[in-house]
């Protein structure tokens, strides 16, 4: 029962939810660098370099703004930006965060084609063949990578060679899987995509790195009016950073103690080797749900299409999860996180999205979960 504090005495709790994650010493170095300013000399280069980066982490030649928001910042701009109160959207929902893409599309009075699978059900490509065939004025398909809420994998890739079929528009939130398993924006067909700075980046909240290809300009900057705000519309971002690319290729002033400490992740995961990356939070992954299973406890969703980053298990019968949650933040000092909405109380998530998470970890997880078992009689 250790407190790990990882020599930064403040550290109380080891972070094992679905993000924000624990910041490696380099990156919670360079956070505390003085703050520079968001225009002029230097700047512009670091705010570039880290937009170069992330181009090569989402696998595209498109465009790539970091907006300074959370995750939903992003996606609300990827959808705002793009279409106009009536028209149609098909949108993916199997868990909290496709409901939540459905409630952001109705904020703009767009009609809402909805897909849904059960919550820990994995979405199927041939729905999304069937709805666009019937809905041919779609003019955007939209879904979460990692339904983080459940933690299945959605197959973008094969909806992503329907949606290539017809004039829709493609649009992914890759919020916690960018940098944390395989994702390649342009060859799977993905025309819009955000992501964020606390998942799998291994970065500070605050700041939602968005990616356009070229149908998602075309898209975007149609000449009409729509009813859409400014800062999160995406073609006041790409105005300004044509006009304004040397000194200031944003529109606002940018959070640069974030992007430096985001670029310092980055720069660490492309180092490690991303792939590498990839391999250690699968081992991991493997690692807790065998450890899980071997106490007795049952997985939420099938290997098959659960997620690397985050590990969905049911808690003990007739128990609430948030006792067995609270028990192990009080005695081992580590933060899991429970169900949302309609799994509250249902299963615990368990995050391993940071190269942070070591194996004793991910076995103090398991023994916790062990000692719980033992201590409260369940058998
Ligand atoms: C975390 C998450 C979000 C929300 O991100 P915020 O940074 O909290 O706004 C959206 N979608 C998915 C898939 C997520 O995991």
């Amino acid at each position: 029962m250790s407190e790990s504090n990882d020599g930064n005495p403040s550290r109380r709790y080891r972070l094992m939810i679905p993000g924000p994650v624990d910041l490696t010493p380099e990156v919670l170095v360079s956070l505390s660098a003085p703050v520079q300013a968001d225009y002029g000399s230097n700047w512009p280069d670091i705010y570039l370099d880290t937009t170069r980066l992330l181009k090569t982490i989402f696998g595209t030649s498109g465009d790539v703004f970091i907006l300074v928001g959370s995750g939903s910042s992003g996606i609300d701009a990827c959808i705002g930006s793009a279409l106009k109160t009536g028209e149609k959207i098909i949108i993916g929902i199997n868990g909290f965060f496709g409901e939540r893409m459905k409630e952001i599309a109705e904020s703009y009075g767009l009609e809402v084609i909805p897909i849904i699978k059960e919550w820990g059900e994995v979405l199927d490509p041939r729905d999304f063949e069937f709805a666009l065939k019937n809905h041919q004025d779609a003019v955007m398909v939209a879904l979460p990578h990692i339904e983080t809420s459940t933690t299945v994998v959605n197959p973008i890739a094969e909806i992503g060679k329907i949606v290539r079929k017809y004039k829709a528009v493609f649009m992914v939130d890759a919020v916690s899987s960018l940098g944390g398993m395989p994702f390649y924006m342009d060859s799977w067909g993905i025309d819009i995509c955000s992501s964020a700075s606390q998942k799998c980046l291994g970065g500070p909240p605050g700041l939602s790195p968005v990616a356009i290809g070229s149908k998602g300009w075309d898209l975007i900057q149609r000449s009409f009016t729509k009813d859409h705000g400014w800062y999160l519309n995406l073609a006041t971002w790409k105005k300004y950073s044509d006009k304004w690319m040397v000194w200031h290729p944003f529109p606002i002033t940018m959070a640069t103690s974030l992007v430096v400490a985001l670029r310092t992740s980055i720069e660490q995961i492309l180092k490690d080797g991303i792939d590498n990356r990839f391999a250690l939070y699968r081992a991991r992954a493997m690692r807790l749900r065998f450890g899980l299973l071997k106490i007795g406890l049952q997985l939420f969703v099938p290997d098959d299409f659960a997620a690397p980053v985050v590990t969905a298990v049911y808690g003990y019968p007739d128990t609430a999860t948030s006792l067995m949650i609270k028990y192990i933040e009080d005695k081992y000092y580590i933060k899991i996180a429970g169900g949302l909405g309609l799994l509250k109380e249902k299963i615990m998530r368990i995050g391993h999205m940071s190269p942070m998470i070591s194996e004793s970890d991910i076995d103090d997880v398991v023994s916790a979960l062990e000692r719980y078992k033992s201590e409260h009689n369940i058998h």
